[in-house]
């Protein structure tokens, strides 16, 4: 293998968006797994970093490879790996724990909560991410995918954040007796209505995850339809509105009140006009990550009565942990059987690495747009 390898990245020091030599990974711990790169997507996070709003490299680099959303299959493995071999497809997780003694989470694994704000994130923060020919990873921070996952793993990490959230929501809820009393989680839905704000790849894996966890859900979307991703969405049995042709107050009609809200679309406007919908004893879980704009008037008092007086939730979520990789895995294959020609649509196109730049600096385009290294 020759020293250096092709990666995509940026240099934020110079405004670079560019084709990087970097160097070729080896295996240098005995619980190190050496990785092929076969799948990255590309999503908001990677796009947003290509206008340098933020995105760090490690420490003593001036460039930062791009990338957390992968899938690899092993080439060789460390003595101390038991639980992979080569050949197995692979997804890493993105986020690696702070080093401080007193940060509880991440000595406990937990470091989607890390408390210091000194963890990293492969492709996003002080650390290199996957958009590059090979990588190397500890054997603890990688998930095995199985071979009938081939042509959608590269989906499980933004299926991710969905399996985080809805497991947090379900989390809040066992403030309620009679729903901790209710089994198993996965029927939780049933009798309840979900809106999923945004139907980009995450609001759209959203709305398939509550479906198939027997919620009555509604995907509330910019673009009026028909459009691609309100056809994916309820081809899928979700129901599909347009926040240019239906207000919020309107949506309400059509929803009643809603249990539990999915925000997947990162724009505050339209979340805290959709908040004043939500049911006694409801949830909103905010996952997206807007950038910082002008103020806008938000009816303060009147959400704040509410969210008192009907005893509501609202909770924010990031990245995710191990249960919610494992949780992505099972119910990718559950998605594949019960929705095949959604799932192939939710990957708008596969592309070669030469491309990369009309994909993270032109214009959004289809659903979920795939670099493909191998
Ligand atoms: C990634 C998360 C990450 C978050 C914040 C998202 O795009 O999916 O893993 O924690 O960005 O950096």
């Amino acid at each position: 293998m020759s020293e250096t390898q092709r990666a995509i990245g940026v240099i934020p020091a110079r405004r670079e968006v560019t084709m990087l030599s970097h160097p070729a990974p080896r295996l240098t711990g005995e619980h190190q797994v050496l990785i092929r790169t076969l799948e990255v997507g590309v999503c908001g996070t990677d796009r947003e970093i290509c206008t340098f709003a933020y995105g760090t490299p490690p420490a003593g680099d001036a460039h930062l490879v791009l990338g957390h959303e992968c899938l690899g299959e092993v080439l060789e493995v460390g003595r101390a790996v038991t639980r992979l071999r080569p050949g197995d497809l692979v997804v890493p997780s993105v986020r690696r724990p702070c080093p401080h003694p007193r940060c509880a989470p991440c000595r406990a694994g937990r470091q989607d909560f890390c408390a210091t704000g000194d963890f990293s994130e492969r492709g996003i923060k002080e650390a290199h991410g996957f958009m590059t020919e090979a990588f190397v990873e500890d054997e603890g921070f990688l998930y095995r995918a199985p071979p009938e996952l081939r042509e959608l793993a590269v989906l499980v990490e933004p299926l991710t954040v969905a399996e985080k959230g809805l497991a947090q929501a379900y989390r809040v809820q066992e403030r309620l007796p009679w729903v901790a009393a209710e089994a198993p989680a996965e029927r939780r839905g049933e009798g309840k209505t979900a809106l999923v704000l945004g139907a980009g790849p995450v609001g759209s894996l959203g709305a398939m995850l509550l479906l198939e966890h027997g919620f009555r859900t509604f995907v509330y979307s910019r673009s009026p339809a028909p459009n691609p991703k309100a056809a994916l969405v309820e081809a899928c049995g979700a129901r599909y509105l347009s926040s240019e042709v239906v207000s919020p107050e309107a949506l309400a009609r059509e929803t009643g009140p809603i249990d539990l809200v999915y925000e997947a679309v990162g724009v505050a406007s339209i979340s805290f006009a959709v908040m004043r919908l939500l049911a006694p004893n409801a949830v909103f879980v905010f996952t997206g990550i807007p950038p910082v704009l002008p103020a806008i008037p938000v009816e303060a008092d009147t959400l704040m009565r509410q969210l008192t007086l009907a005893n509501q939730a609202v909770i924010g979520t990031v990245n995710a942990d191990a249960p919610a990789f494992e949780a992505a895995l099972r119910d990718l294959m559950r998605f594949r059987q019960r929705w095949p020609e959604a799932m192939a649509r939710l990957i708008s196109g596969r592309h070669a690495p030469e491309r990369y730049r009309e994909l993270l600096l032109g214009r959004a385009q289809g659903i979920k747009q795939v670099i493909r290294f191998a």
